[in-house]
C-alpha cells in the first residue's frame, strides 16, 4: 500500500492530523489498532475537551461536531459517528483492527510501516508518517530514543478507567465536580472533604480520594473521572490487565459511596464505561527541542512555533498514590500561555517522522499539561499541516522551512499571530 502520508494512532491527535493531510490534498492513511476512531474521544470516554490554544484551530470544528456544547463531554456514541464522517468526507483512507507493528528505515528515512491484523500482515510505504499513537510506538519501532515517567524513579501517572452514570434527580442534585471546585453538602459537609475521608476510611477505594463529576448533554447524567490504580507500567500487558480488572471492581465502591453521600444521587445505575482503560502518560519521544516545565511558566515563543497560546495547569495525578503530586490539588500551578515548536516534534534519528500529541518531545511534568485533548489536537493539526509542506518543498523534518508550515495554518486560520 501506498500513501503520501501516513499516520499511526487515530485518536484527538492523529484525527488532526489526517484531516490536515487530506485536506491538503495529500493521499493520506490512518491506522488504528481498534474497531472505532477517535481514541480518548470514543473508545475512552475521555471529556470533557481541556486545555486552550489560539483561535482557529481544527479542536475547534472537532469540539463543535461531537460535544452539545463546547466545554461538555462529548457524546461519544455521536462522536464515533461525526469522526468517521468527518474523515471519510476529506477523504482519508481508515484501517481500523489494524496495529502498527513494525518500521523499516533506510538511514534516517523511515520507508515502510508494518501492521498486523485480522488480515494479516501489511506494509505501507508513505513519504511522511505521524506518530500519533499516544506511546510513540512507531517511533520507537524506528529507533528513536525515548523517555518514560518522572526523573527519579520512572513512574507514570496512574491509570483509570472512566464510566458513565445516569439517574442522578437534577431537581435533587448539588453540582458536585472535581478538585478545584468548592461543593457544600448543605448538612456540614463539604464534598472534596467528604471524598478524602471516605479514602481514608476505606468507603473509597485505596487511592480514590476524589470522586470528579462532569456534567453531559443529559441533565440525569454524570461522566465520572475517579478509578485509579497506581505504579502500573502501560507497556506491560499484564499489567494492564490486572490493572483494568481491578478499576472495573473499583467502579461498585464509587457507586456505592455516590449513592449513600449525595443528594440526588440515591437511584444512579452505570450506562457505560469505557472499552479500555485510560492511559495518561507512557513515552515521550526525545525530539531535537525539549519542551520544559521552565518554557511553560515562561510563556516561551519559539521561532518554529506551530501550536501557539496553549494553556492547562500542570496536572499531574500522583504517580505514587492519590491526589496530585506538583501542588496543591485546590490550587493547580499554572502555566502562562505557552507554544509548542516543531522541533519538540521532530523525533531524534528519523527525518520523515512527526511526533503529534501526548508523545511528543517534553519533560515528565510538561507533559502533564500539554497532553489534554484540545492541545493534541492543534498539534495534530500542525502535523498534518507540517507534512504537506514537506511533501510540496521536497524536504525533510531537518530542511523544511517552518516559516511554511506556519504561513500553511494561518491561511487555514490558525491565529499563530495572535496575542
Ligand atoms: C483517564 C483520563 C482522563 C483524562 N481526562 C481528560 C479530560 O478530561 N480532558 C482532556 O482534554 N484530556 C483528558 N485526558 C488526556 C487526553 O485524553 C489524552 O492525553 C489525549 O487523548 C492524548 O491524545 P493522543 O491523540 O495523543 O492519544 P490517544 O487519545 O491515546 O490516541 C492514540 C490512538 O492511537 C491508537 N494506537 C496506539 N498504538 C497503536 C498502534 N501501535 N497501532 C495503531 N494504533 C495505535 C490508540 O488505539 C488510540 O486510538 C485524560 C486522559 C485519561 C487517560
Amino acid at each position: 500500500m501506498k500513501y503520501d502520508v501516513i499516520i499511526a494512532g487515530s485518536g484527538p491527535a492523529g484525527i488532526s492530523a489526517a484531516l490536515e493531510s487530506a485536506r491538503s490534498g495529500y493521499k493520506t492513511a490512518l491506522i488504528e489498532r481498534y474497531g472505532c476512531v477517535g481514541g480518548n474521544l470514543t473508545m475512552g470516554y475521555v471529556g470533557p475537551l481541556l486545555g486552550t490554544v489560539c483561535k482557529g484551530t481544527i479542536a475547534e470544528e472537532i469540539e463543535d461536531a461531537i460535544c452539545p456544547a463546547r466545554g461538555m463531554v462529548p457524546d461519544f456514541e455521536k462522536a464515533k459517528i461525526a469522526l468517521t464522517a468527518l474523515l471519510d468526507e476529506a477523504g482519508v483512507d481508515v484501517y481500523l483492527q489494524t496495529m502498527v507493528t513494525g518500521a523499516e528505515k533506510e538511514g534516517s528515512i523511515l520507508k515502510k510501516v508494518h501492521t498486523d491484523g485480522k488480515f494479516g500482515h501489511m506494509e505501507f510505504s508513505a513519504r511522511v508518517f505521524v506518530d500519533a499513537t499516544g506511546d510513540g510506538d512507531l517511533a520507537v519501532q524506528s529507533g528513536c530514543p525515548w523517555e518514560i515517567g518522572r526523573e527519579e524513579d520512572g513512574l507514570v501517572q496512574p491509570v483509570t478507567l472512566m464510566f458513565v452514570i445516569d439517574g442522578v434527580d437534577p431537581e435533587q442534585t448539588l453540582l458536585c465536580q472535581h478538585e478545584e471546585h468548592y461543593t457544600d453538602l448543605g448538612d456540614g459537609r463539604e464534598y472534596l472533604d467528604l471524598c478524602h475521608k471516605a479514602c481514608a476510611s476505606g468507603e473509597l477505594p485505596e487511592n480514590v480520594n476524589i470522586v470528579r463529576l462532569y456534567r453531559t448533554g443529559h441533565k440525569t447524567e454524570r461522566m465520572v473521572n475517579a478509578t485509579q490504580e497506581n505504579r502500573i507500567d502501560p507497556l506491560d500487558p499484564l499489567a494492564v490487565y490486572r490493572a483494568e480488572a481491578a478499576l472495573r471492581r473499583q467502579i461498585g465502591k464509587i457507586m456505592d459511596f455516590l449513592r449513600n453521600n449525595i443528594p440526588g444521587f440515591e437511584n444512579i445505575r452505570v450506562k457505560g464505561s469505557a472499552s479500555t482503560l485510560g492511559v495518561r502518560e507512557s513515552r515521550r519521544i526525545m525530539g531535537r527541542y525539549l519542551l520544559t516545565e521552565q518554557d511553560l511558566m515562561e510563556g516561551k515563543t519559539f521561532p518554529d512555533t506551530v501550536v501557539h497560546r496553549a494553556h492547562f495547569c500542570l496536572d499531574i495525578h500522583n504517580p505514587a498514590g492519590p491526589g496530585q503530586s506538583v501542588h496543591d490539588e485546590k490550587c493547580p500551578k499554572s502555566p502562562k500561555r505557552y507554544d509548542i515548536p516543531f522541533s519538540a516534534m521532530c523525533p531524534i534519528g528519523c527525518d520523515n517522522l512527526i511526533t503529534a500529541g501526548r508523545c511528543i518531545s517534553g519533560t515528565h511534568v510538561a507533559h502533564s499539561s500539554y497532553r489534554v485533548m484540545r492541545i493534541c489536537m492543534a498539534m495534530g493539526q500542525a502535523a498534518g499541516a507540517a507534512a504537506s509542506v514537506m511533501l510540496s518543498t521536497e524536504t525533510s523534518t531537518q530542511t523544511v522551512d517552518t516559516n511554511l508550515i506556519r504561513s500553511h495554518l494561518m491561511d487555514r486560520g490558525v491565529r499563530l499571530e495572535d496575542n
